[in-house]
């Protein structure tokens, strides 16, 4: 058997491979990525995003923003154009919905996320949004990927339905490589074989992914549990396992809503659930 020479470079002698996600990668860039936006710094202290699943009209989307903004909420979500797993589900306001963010915007000081599901709609999420919401339907559209590398707005990539946390990272690699830096990562919960929860929250994800990348990470406990009892709780958890913020779906009237009801939060349930995270994100009691 033959040893390795003394002289040779440690990631030989240990073995260490680099990982293929070079520029998402810790290894290269030790320091925490942080993408300031409004009064938030993602991935430096906790940032909120909350709002309803889809903008379903003015009125409401107006009064949740405003809302939204006394709780110290950072920044406002709300999609215009929404991937639904059925045709005939409401699949959002389209241009009208991004005008309503505008103005919603306007009215709360908020930045705005929102979702693109058609690479031809680009520039005009461009001409609108604050952050790019890449949904987890989408999360392999590597043409979708890299043509958001090649714009500046800062990128939310959901994790995939079932992607491992290896093709999750790749995907934000393919952003990255094309040259926009601004990539934030949110789990969202994967598939497993319990159907009580719409999705399991993956909390192994949060301090793994924090390990292997610089990136911010946001939680989505919404989708990531599918039932508004557990949306708190399981906020709590991510923050203290190390994200660096979480998005919860918020709505005036749950029952109402044309998506997401069942795990949407009442203006009221937020703001007890924005007292509650106190207790694991001090930075929050300013
Ligand atoms: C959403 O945020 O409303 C959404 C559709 O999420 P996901 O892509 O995680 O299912
Ligand atoms: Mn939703």
């Amino acid at each position: 058997m033959t040893t390795l020479p003394d002289t040779l470079p440690s990631t030989i002698q240990g073995m260490k491979t680099l990982p293929p996600y070079k520029l998402v990668s810790r290894d290269n860039h030790p320091q925490n990525t942080v993408i300031k936006l409004g009064t938030a710094q993602i991935g430096k202290g906790t940032t909120i995003i909350a709002g309803p699943c889809a903008v379903e009209n003015r009125e409401t989307m107006l009064k949740l923003a405003s809302s939204l903004s006394s709780l110290g909420v950072h920044i406002l979500r709300g999609g215009a154009y929404k991937p639904r797993t059925s045709p005939y589900s409401f699949d959002g306001l389209g241009k009208e919905g991004l005008e309503i963010l505008a103005e919603a915007k306007k009215y709360s000081g908020l930045p705005i996320i929102t979702e693109l599901t058609d690479i031809r709609h680009i520039d005009l999420l461009c001409a609108y949004a604050d952050i790019i919401q890449v949904g987890s339907r989408n999360m392999q559209n590597f043409s979708l990927l890299k043509e958001l590398g090649r714009v500046n707005h800062p990128v939310m990539l959901k994790r995939g339905l079932s992607a491992t946390l290896e093709e999750w990272l790749l995907a934000a690699e393919y952003i990255m490589a094309e040259g926009n830096p601004n990539v934030i990562l949110c789990e969202r919960g994967i598939r497993s074989f319990d159907s009580y929860t719409r999705n399991t929250f993956d909390i192994n994800a949060v301090p793994a992914i924090k390990n292997l990348s610089h990136l911010p990470l946001i939680a989505d406990p919404s989708h990531g549990t599918g039932r508004r009892e557990l949306v708190a709780p399981v906020a709590k958890a991510a923050l203290a396992a190390g994200a660096d913020g979480i998005m919860v779906e918020v709505h005036p009237q749950p029952a109402q809503a044309l998506s997401d009801g069942q795990q949407s939060l009442t203006l009221d349930e937020m703001g007890q659930m924005m007292a509650q995270m106190k207790s694991v994100a001090p930075q929050l009691a300013g």
